[in-house]
């Protein structure tokens, strides 16, 4: 009650399916408005004053639970499409070893960057991994995120990776916000297959997927497909094992070299995420599909880039863009969607409407979700967050703080 903005994002010009050029600053704005839900379900959203009028409200209304927002902004609760959590420890030496001057091709040649972080997760128990993943999972919804992707690929053994997704599995379970796990074995060749990649690639495929994919532990298939990691070939391989075993698959992609996309397009993907490389002609193709592109600035400035991806160019040619926050140990240490906007907004001119809807319905359609997520209507998820602010354009402004005071995640109400 008493939301002083709800923004709704509600397909103002009635499209379906995800939102493109013009459609993504539209947030379908109420004033004085009111949601009601019961069972972790969206019932009604409207204005306050006819919430009260309503009879039913008036019958029910010491049965229903409260929640006074003060005529703050209310949004639907962020969808971050786009995190690695299952890691022990942070990156600290190659965080200085960066500042000093270090490049992160040469960080991984060294031994650090992500093969530095598999022997942490190879050696802890699922236990210890659950509390960590449960830990990001409370201190992502104090961000205002109701939804998170999270993938594996710290262990990049079978047992390791699926020990990763299993505590996922049950770190989401003490957790009433909504967890879409990914696998991802091809994160980088591990240091015991250097020279024979192709071998790692059949693990991937022959092992990891199929007991993935039988023991219910992933939504998804994702390749990091980039210099340093798998080549196209490898990815396409990867993707057909996937969709073999009835998962969906997903791409980092673009992130220091461009891939030709045509070839992975045929397999439907759900998103490609970085995409700070992408030809024109990519561009064209992307414009008429579902595949959204995922932008991770926070990649990009904790690496200390001057260039970020190109938005604008996107946004133009029509391209489904969403925002994510990358989360992990090496490139993008942060859990806030806001200060991702922030950066979409500073960096790459995105206005402060379309970074919300990027990091909101756009972030459910890159999950395959947008039916139940991503935005405030009857019949979907009770997914909310309330902002301390009066004005939806501070989320991004007052970067690098929380103001997010209070998340609904499914029905359950979480102050912060
Ligand atoms: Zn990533």
């Amino acid at each position: 009650m008493n939301i002083g903005q709800l923004l709704t994002l509600r397909s103002e010009s009635g499209n379906s399916g995800p939102r493109r050029g013009s459609e993504l600053k539209e947030l379908g704005i109420l004033a004085e408005a009111a949601v009601l839900s019961i069972g972790g379900k969206i019932v009604s959203v409207g204005s306050a004053k006819a919430a009260l009028r309503d009879p039913w409200i008036q019958r029910n209304r010491n049965e229903i639970t409260e929640i006074d927002c003060a005529g703050n902004v209310v949004v639907p609760g962020f969808v971050d499409s786009h995190t690695h959590p299952v890691f022990t420890l942070p990156r600290l030496v190659d965080f200085e070893k960066r500042l000093e001057g270090a490049t992160y091709e040469q960080i991984a040649s060294a031994g650090g960057g992500i093969r530095s972080s598999l022997e942490g997760v190879r050696n802890a128990t699922k236990a210890t991994l659950v509390k960590k993943v449960l830990g990001v999972l409370g201190d992502i919804a104090a961000q205002g995120t109701t939804t998170v992707e999270a993938k594996s690929g710290y262990g990049l053994t079978v047992e390791s990776e699926l020990k990763s997704l299993a505590a996922i599995r049950e770190a989401a379970q003490n957790w009433p916000g909504t967890v879409v796990p990914t696998l991802l074995g091809a994160h980088v060749v591990p240091k015991e297959f250097q020279g024979c990649s192709q071998k790692y690639v059949e693990t991937v495929c022959l092992e990891m997927i199929p007991k993935a994919a039988r023991g219910r532990l992933a939504r998804f298939v994702d390749v990091f497909c980039d210099r340093g990691a798998f080549t196209l070939e490898e990815t396409e391989q990867i993707f057909q094992a996937g969709r073999a075993n009835g998962l969906s698959v997903r791409a980092h992609l673009g992130q220091f070299t461009e891939t030709a996309l045509a070839p992975l397009l045929k397999f439907d993907p759900a998103s490609f995420d970085h995409m700070d490389h992408v030809s024109d002609s990519d561009l064209a193709q992307l414009a008429r599909r579902d595949t959204i592109t995922t932008l991770v600035p926070g990649a990009n400035y904790f690496l200390g880039l001057k260039e970020y991806p190109n938005a604008r160019r996107l946004i133009d040619r029509g391209v489904p863009v969403a925002l994510a926050t990358d989360y992990n140990p090496g490139t993008s240490p942060t859990l806030s969607l806001p200060m991702a906007m922030s950066l979409a907004c500073t960096h790459m001119k995105m206005s402060p409407a379309e970074a919300i809807t990027a990091a909101t319905i756009n972030g459910a359609y890159a999950l395959r979700m947008a039916d139940s997520k991503g935005s405030i209507e009857p019949g979907k998820d009770a997914d909310l967050a309330v902002f301390a602010v009066k004005d939806y354009r501070e989320i991004p402004y007052w970067f690098g703080a929380s103001r997010c005071r209070l998340t609904v995640l499914n029905g359950v109400p979480v102050s912060h």
